[in-house]
């Protein structure tokens, strides 16, 4: 199986060669061509196995397909950690170079300013931690009124955390109508619940 037969445009494929990768992983072969037709995924994986290129890279083809000017975020990246967020958002950047998008990342620990400063420019693409996400959410600094695309990374890790119930808060202010990728290692019951509420008959993945 090639990049190209499961269906990617030849600008992120021209970065996937330029990255150096060879052939997709078992998760990207099983993700990206549900993702790509619009589908909800369940990833039942770990770090490592490269999902992020299975759920970055169907975002950005699907985000490319249509321009939309002046519109708020357009995908949103939930992750639990401040260095997953930053690899996550450099992979946007990676895949997505020969393409016009706009990426950013917001994480706690650190000054607000800058990163409102990017949001206030404008973006397609945010990566977010939930503590900051919901800082910046009710201070009316984000508007998820037009967003298309919803990933959930490392969903276990976020209950382990303790930040299921920022999650929680989080999805009862995006939109119904979106795709939701869920991406866990493991399935505990409360992550079950959640899988069911959000999503819709999801293509099921498991590597
Ligand atoms: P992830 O599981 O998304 O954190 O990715 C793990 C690592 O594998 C990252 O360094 C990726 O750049 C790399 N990677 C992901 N997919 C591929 C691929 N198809 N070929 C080669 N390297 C890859």
């Amino acid at each position: 199986m090639t990049f190209r037969e499961l269906g990617l445009i030849e600008p992120i494929l021209g970065a996937l060669a330029e990255l150096g990768y060879e052939r997709p992983s078992p998760i990207q072969e099983k993700a990206i061509p549900p993702a790509l037709t619009g589908r909800d995924v369940l990833g039942c994986a770990q770090t490592g196995t490269g999902k992020t290129c299975a759920f970055a890279t169907p975002i950005l083809q699907r985000l490319n397909a249509e321009s939309v000017q002046g519109r708020p975020i357009r995908a949103l990246i939930l992750t639990p950690t401040r260095e997953l967020a930053l690899q996550i958002q450099e992979s946007f950047e990676a895949y997505g170079k020969h393409l016009k998008l706009r990426s950013t990342v917001i994480f706690g620990g650190v000054g607000q300013a800058p990163q409102v400063e990017r949001l206030r420019k404008g973006v397609d693409i945010l990566v977010a931690t939930p503590g900051r996400l919901a800082d910046l959410y009710q201070q009316k600094l984000l508007d998820f009124s037009g967003l298309e695309i919803f990933v959930l990374d490392e969903a276990d890790r976020m209950l382990d955390m303790g930040f299921i119930h920022d999650v929680k808060k989080i999805l009862k202010w995006l939109p119904p109508r979106k795709q939701t990728l869920f991406f866990s290692a493991t399935m505990p019951a409360e992550i079950t619940e959640l899988v069911d509420s959000l999503l819709h008959d999801p293509a099921r993945v498991a590597v």
